[in-house]
C-alpha cells in the first residue's frame, strides 16, 4: 500500500513557518502568516474575547444552548456583512450557515457550486490567497484569472478586470475581496466598485465575496463592508464567506459564516437546507466553544463596542509600523520608492521584492515572507521594523 503516494508540494505559507522555526538564530522574524502581534511580537487575545470568555464559562456543553446561539450567530454575522438594515435580513432572504472559519465557509460554497452549478466557472484575482486554488480544484470547479494588480505600476489593474469581466462566459462566478486584498492590500473605490458591479451584472457574474479581514482595512467594521452593500444595493444576489480568524484574533477556534442572499424565502430555505446537507457529511457540525465567544461578543452591546475599539488599535498600530517602515526606507537612501507600502491597506505590504531578493532576507538576514514578497504587517513591531528596513534595503541595492 501506498506506493503510488507521493509527498504533496509544499504549502506557500506554512512552508515559511516551518523553514523559520528551524532556524536557530537570535535574529530571526517570521513575517509570513499573516497573524497579529503586540508591539512586544506577542500573539494578542483581545480583551472582549477574554470577557466572552469570563461570560459563557460553563455554559459550553449545554448541547441546545449551543444550537439555539448558533443560529444566532449568523444573524449576527449576516447583519455585519449586509448591514443591519438591509432587507434581505430583516426579510430573512438569506441562506446562512456557521462554517469552518474562512476557509470553511469557502470551501462549502465551491461545494455548493459544483453541485448546482457545474457548468459554470470560478473567476480568481491575480494574486490572491494562494489556498483559494486549493479549495476550488478539491471541489472540482474549474477555474480561471482575471488580472487584478499590475507589479510594475503596484495598482490594481482597473480596466483589465473589467475587460476580463467582460470576456468571461456569461453566468461565470467571480471572487472578489471586500477590503483588505490578500496579498496585494490595494482594493477598488468605491466608484471602482460600482463600474464593477456594474459589468458583472451586464454579464450576469455572480459575485462571490471572500471577507476574511472585516474591521483590518479601515479600523471600521461597515466602511469594510462597503463594497459588499454597493453590490447588493446595485441588484446583485451575492455571497459571503466570513472569518473571525483575524479581526478577533481567533485563528485556532475556526468561526465563520457563509451566506447567500436569495430571491424570497423559500428559495433561501431550499439553499440552507443544501448546505446542512453538505456539512452533514463533511464533518456534521462545526465546534462550538468559538461560536459562543462570537456570537456572545456580537450580542452584549458593551463587548461589541470593545471589540471594535480594539480593532482600531490593531489597524493603527499595523499603519504605524508601515509609516515607519517606508521612511526608515527613505533615510537609508534607498533609490526605490517604497509609497506603495503606506498606499496599501491591511494585514499585508506586497513588497515587490523578487523571489532571489526573499531567498537573500532568508538566508543572510533570517527574515522570512513568502516566496512572492508579501510581507506581514501585523506581526513588524517598533523592536524589529528598523532591522527590517536595513535588511530590505540591503537585499535591494543595486
Ligand atoms: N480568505 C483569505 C483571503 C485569507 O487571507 C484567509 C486567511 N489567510 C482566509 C480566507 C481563511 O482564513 P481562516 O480560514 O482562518 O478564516
Amino acid at each position: 500500500w501506498w506506493d503510488r503516494v507521493r509527498p504533496a508540494p509544499e504549502d506557500p505559507i506554512i512552508g515559511v513557518t516551518e523553514a523559520f522555526l528551524s532556524d536557530s538564530s537570535p535574529f530571526k522574524i517570521n513575517l509570513g502568516e499573516g497573524a497579529y502581534r503586540d508591539d512586544e511580537g506577542k500573539p494578542v487575545v483581545l480583551e472582549c474575547v477574554r470577557k466572552a470568555q469570563a461570560k459563557i464559562a460553563g455554559s459550553e456543553f449545554l448541547e441546545l444552548v449551543s444550537a439555539t446561539v448558533g443560529s444566532n450567530l449568523v444573524e449576527e454575522c449576516v447583519k455585519l456583512a449586509y448591514g443591519k438594515d438591509s432587507n434581505f435580513v430583516k426579510e430573512r432572504k438569506f441562506a446562512g450557515i456557521q462554517a469552518l472559519s474562512g476557509t470553511g465557509a469557502c470551501r462549502l460554497f465551491a461545494e455548493f457550486q459544483r453541485r448546482f452549478y457545474p457548468e459554470s466557472r470560478i473567476y480568481l484575482p491575480i494574486p490572491t490567497w494562494p489556498n483559494h486554488h486549493n479549495i476550488w480544484r478539491d471541489a472540482q470547479v474549474p477555474q480561471s484569472t482575471f488580472r487584478y494588480y499590475n507589479n510594475s505600476t503596484k495598482r490594481l489593474e482597473f480596466s483589465a478586470i473589467l475587460d476580463d469581466i467582460k470576456n468571461a462566459p456569461d453566468g461565470s462566478f467571480f471572487l472578489l475581496h471586500p477590503c483588505a486584498h490578500n496579498p496585494t492590500g490595494i482594493d477598488p473605490t468605491e466608484e471602482q466598485w460600482q463600474e464593477i458591479s456594474y459589468h458583472l451584472k451586464v454579464k450576469n457574474h455572480f459575485p462571490f465575496f471572500d471577507m476574511a479581514y472585516q474591521g483590518i482595512a479601515s479600523g471600521n467594521l461597515d466602511k469594510d463592508a462597503k463594497a459588499i452593500q454597493i453590490l447588493v444595493e446595485d441588484g446583485h444576489l451575492v455571497a459571503c464567506a466570513q472569518s473571525f480568524s483575524k479581526n478577533m484574533g481567533l485563528y485556532g477556534h475556526r468561526v465563520g459564516c457563509l451566506s447567500v442572499l436569495c430571491a424570497d424565502n423559500k428559495q433561501a430555505k431550499a439553499v440552507r437546507s443544501q448546505f446542512q446537507q453538505i456539512v452533514r457529511a463533511m464533518y456534521s457540525s462545526p465546534p462550538v466553544h468559538g461560536i459562543l465567544l462570537v456570537s456572545t461578543i456580537l450580542n452584549d452591546p458593551e463587548l461589541r463596542k470593545l471589540w471594535e475599539e480594539e480593532l482600531e488599535v490593531i489597524t493603527s498600530r499595523i499603519m504605524r509600523m508601515r509609516v515607519v517602515l517606508h521612511q526608515t526606507l527613505e533615510e537609508l537612501n534607498s533609490s526605490l520608492s517604497w509609497d506603495h507600502i503606506t498606499n496599501q491597506v491591511g494585514m499585508f505590504c506586497f513588497s515587490g521584492l523578487s523571489p532571489e531578493q526573499v531567498e537573500q532576507l532568508r538566508s543572510r538576514f533570517h527574515v522570512y515572507v513568502t516566496h512572492d514578497g508579501r510581507i506581514s504587517m501585523g506581526a513588524v513591531t517598533t523592536s524589529n521594523v528598523e532591522y527590517l528596513a536595513n535588511a530590505i534595503h540591503e537585499v535591494t541595492k543595486r
